[in-house]
């Protein structure tokens, strides 16, 4: 799917501006908060605020193209909703990585399944992983 698919689909107007953000933010692949996104996109998009790049990726997060990540840093972090996974945060540099693990997901899945949360329908479950690296 391109980017102007991914837009339509979700019920967006494809415009000039929501293309290349959307596009900067998969590019990245390393979950950027406003500012880094911001510092990809300035040159690129005239007359780009990051008042008007914090408006689009909440639309995309309305629309449920991205999602938002809270980091241990205290930053709000986003990510482009590709294939479910999870994330690893690297306690010793705030970096997150995907994790891609279908059998846990599965587990998670079937959990929820038979599992009932008081008035709460189940939509999403997703684990944070906190760690470092092993030194060796
Ligand atoms: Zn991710």
């Amino acid at each position: 799917m391109n980017i102007q698919e991914i837009l339509s689909r979700a019920g967006l107007k494809v415009t000039h501006q929501r293309a290349l953000v959307l596009e900067a933010l998969i590019r990245r692949k390393n979950h950027p908060c406003v500012e880094e996104l911001y510092a990809d996109l300035k040159m690129q998009v005239h007359g780009l605020s990051k008042a008007t790049l914090y408006n689009i990726l909440e639309q995309f997060y309305e629309k449920g193209i991205v999602e938002k990540i809270s980091t241990i840093d205290g930053k709000l972090r986003y990510d482009f909703k590709d294939q479910p996974h999870h994330h690893i945060h690297n306690i010793e540099t705030g970096q997150i990585i995907d994790f891609y693990d279908e059998t846990l997901s599965n587990i998670l899945k079937e959990y929820f399944n038979t599992k009932q949360i008081n008035n709460y329908e189940i939509i999403d479950v997703k684990v944070e992983i906190k760690g470092k690296p092993i030194k060796m």
